[in-house]
């Protein structure tokens, strides 16, 4: 089969290759995907507990995949020091930490301080979405950690998709995958994970946006609380 590329596959396509690989496994996805698209897909990793468990998933299928990490230089100290962690435990992984083009300083003398606050989706477009872009650009297909029970915008999400966000292929090989799989994985395989998922903070992003949820909430309730936003705009 010729490479997927975003711009020629067709919707029908997809769809007969998702029903190809419908009774696949996420490793049996990894595989095809690393065998189909072999240096040209990097896995975007937020180092949630999506991201270790399908860090380890990676690390058995290429041993030298590139991961990258949107670093909006606003993140928790613990999710800094779990990507530490990780890039000790999979020496081999090429672990990327992408910046945004504008500094925080920068950020606030151009738009006014705590953008996040003020405007989040406008922080986060150029902390998040436009670091992304420029490095999706340079392959032809991402992997992503979501999963269809996170939310109803992501309900739908297919095995292999179209990104138009990003003009890419967007692969996604935990989408059967509930939370208390993840956290089964994690624990039979004793990975690194993030400290504050022990104090209540399932989802994780920025320390500005995220806040901890009550026992039983929703796991992407502590992300941009008390606001109408539920995605960064990396979903779409
Ligand atoms: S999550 Fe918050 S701080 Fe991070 S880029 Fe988006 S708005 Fe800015």
């Amino acid at each position: 089969m010729a490479k997927l590329s975003y711009k020629t596959v067709t919707d029908d396509e997809l769809k007969n290759l998702n029903e190809q690989l419908a009774k696949k496994d996420a490793i049996d996805i990894l595989k095809w995907a690393y065998n189909h698209f072999g240096d040209d897909i990097v896995y975007a990793c937020s180092f949630g507990a999506e991201g270790i468990v399908l860090i380890d998933l990676i690390s058995k299928v290429n041993k030298n995949a590139t991961i990258v990490f949107l670093d909006t230089e606003l993140h928790f100290e613990e999710t800094y020091a779990l990507i530490e962690k990780v890039k000790a435990k999979y020496p081999t992984l090429n672990i990327e930490l992408k910046k945004p083009e504008l500094t925080v300083a920068e950020q606030n003398e151009q738009y006014g301080n705590e953008l996040w606050k003020t405007s989040p989706d406008q922080c986060c477009k150029v902390r998040k979405l436009k670091p992304l872009e420029e490095e999706l650009s340079k392959y032809q297909a991402w992997i992503s950690g979501l999963r269809r029970e996170q939310s109803e915008t992501r309900a739908h999400v297919q095995f292999v998709n179209h990104d138009n966000r990003f003009q890419s292929i967007k692969v996604c090989p935990l989408i059967h995958w509930s939370w208390d799989e993840i956290w089964m994985y994690i624990k039979l395989h004793q990975l690194p994970y993030n400290e504050l998922h022990d104090q209540n903070y399932p989802s994780i992003g920025c320390a500005n946006c995220t806040l901890p949820v009550a026992d039983g909430g929703d796991t992407r309730e502590g992300r941009w609380a008390n606001s109408g936003k539920v995605e960064c705009g990396l979903h779409q």
